[in-house]
């Protein structure tokens, strides 16, 4: 009873002044005393800030080419039983154009890391979609300063790079050649080119702890980001975790209300990991905080090869008829689409202030 009020009277705090310590948040996360109050909460903030508005972003997952191996991720380079694809540059800029006509105000280009197109190449492909009148999302992995900036200048204005986690040990064992410090980089990097920069992590990593998981959600909060990814960790075939249990849905998405109180200006997505390891995982993450919706929409014959984890929350759909299926969900959930650009609100008072 008693730590039921404590968690409590945490929450309303979060709520009121968007802050918690560390030791709060990992209270909250290891309790499960008062989960539908946060989430409860978490939406009250995101009625306050943004009311019922949900953005709706394509995503083209462009190329399932990566050269990391990373130990949870099904594109890893060392499994071989992966139907590797580009898209031409053609088709993406067919279907980004498709996207905008039905009304889509933000196109995502997602790939694993490989040099598969050249950078004259990119900022083409930017340039062109920026040129139909639409947002660009990059999510591309980690390059260097040089190329962030070429794409910035081509036209991107946004760009999705998860730490996954932050805590040092754990980044290491699953990230195996890769270097943590170049991720915080590269992060900074795009942050100083005036990108809108997104991150986030993965809940249920094998050793992840709730205090490594606050931390993150505090460094979050500290490093100003603009939009926030969370999912569950989901055990993918041919690579090292392929045995383990998946990550905790609740937990995920108490993860992720949490951040909707702390950072009540950013966009959070509704994540496709939601949505495959729980059947109302989109509605839930929507009823709980999250304002944005990202449908995969390439060719199915190239989706389907897009299995960072297996069963992925995607069908074989025309672009009109998924687009239908994924509005009727928000509705029905008690939210609407959004006619902005999908810019975050948190963006958006920063640009402004610049103007001033
Ligand atoms: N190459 C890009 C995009 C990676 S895929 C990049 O490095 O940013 C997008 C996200 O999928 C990853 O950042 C990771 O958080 C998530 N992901 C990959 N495998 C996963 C798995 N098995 N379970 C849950 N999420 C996973």
């Amino acid at each position: 009873m008693v730590e039921k009020t404590l968690i409590s009277n945490l929450i309303k705090k979060a709520y009121e002044n968007h802050t918690l310590s560390l030791a709060e948040c990992e209270t909250i996360l290891e309790s499960s005393q008062c989960d539908e109050e946060l989430f409860y909460f978490a939406n009250l903030t995101r009625m306050k800030f943004s009311k019922k508005e949900v953005h709706l972003k394509a995503l083209i997952e462009i190329s399932n080419y990566c050269k990391n191996s990373c130990f949870y991720c099904g594109l890893r380079k060392q499994n071989l039983n992966v139907k590797r694809y580009k898209l031409s540059k053609d088709e993406i800029l067919s279907t980004a154009k498709n996207a905008i006509n039905l009304g889509y105000k933000t196109i995502v280009l997602q790939s694993g890391e490989s040099k598969i197109y050249n950078i004259k190449d990119m900022c083409e492909i930017i340039s062109k979609i920026s040129s139909f009148g639409a947002r660009i999302t990059l999510s591309l992995g980690e390059k260097s300063f040089d190329e962030y900036k070429a794409y910035r200048q081509a036209g991107a204005n946004r760009y999705l790079l998860r730490i996954e986690t932050t805590n040092k040990d754990l980044y290491k064992k699953l990230h195996p050649k890769m270097n943590q410090e170049n991720r915080f980089l590269a992060l900074e990097n795009l942050q100083n080119l005036g990108y809108e920069t997104g991150s986030g992590m993965i809940v249920g990593l094998p050793g992840q702890t709730e205090k490594m998981i606050a931390k993150d959600i505090l460094f979050f909060k500290e490093k100003n980001f603009d939009m926030i990814g969370v999912g569950p960790f989901i055990p993918c075939q041919n690579t090292p975790l392929e045995s383990l249990k998946a990550g905790d849905f609740t937990l995920s998405l108490k993860a992720m209300a949490l951040i909707r109180l702390l950072m009540p200006f950013i966009n959070i997505p509704a994540t496709t990991a939601m949505e495959t390891l729980h059947k109302n995982g989109r509605t839930k993450a929507l009823k709980s905080g999250a304002n944005v919706v990202m449908p995969a929409i390439a060719d199915y014959k190239y989706r389907k090869d897009y299995l960072i984890y297996p069963n992925k929350a995607t069908e074989n759909l025309e672009l009109k008829e998924q687009l239908l299926c994924v509005s009727s969900q928000i509705y029905k959930a008690g939210f609407c689409i959004s006619s902005q650009n999908g810019d975050s609100m948190y963006f958006k008072n920063r640009q402004g202030k610049q103007c001033e």
